[in-house]
């Protein structure tokens, strides 16, 4: 897959949104290429500053 492909993915694979298939393709990604990695992290990092993970 293209990192394009993985990228635009990536929110959705966060929020757990992809297929098993996608889920698949994207990981295989990410251990190859670096770039969308470091792009990954920041997403969830991200994510995780602006989804409170305990709401009242
Ligand atoms: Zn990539």
């Amino acid at each position: 897959m293209k990192c394009e492909i993985i990228q635009d993915l990536l929110p959705s694979y966060i929020e757990k949104l992809t297929s098993l298939h996608s889920n698949e393709e994207i990981e295989k990604h990410l251990q190859t290429c670096e770039s969308c990695l470091q792009s990954y992290h920041e997403m969830t990092a991200t994510a995780n500053l602006n989804v409170p993970i305990v709401d009242k």
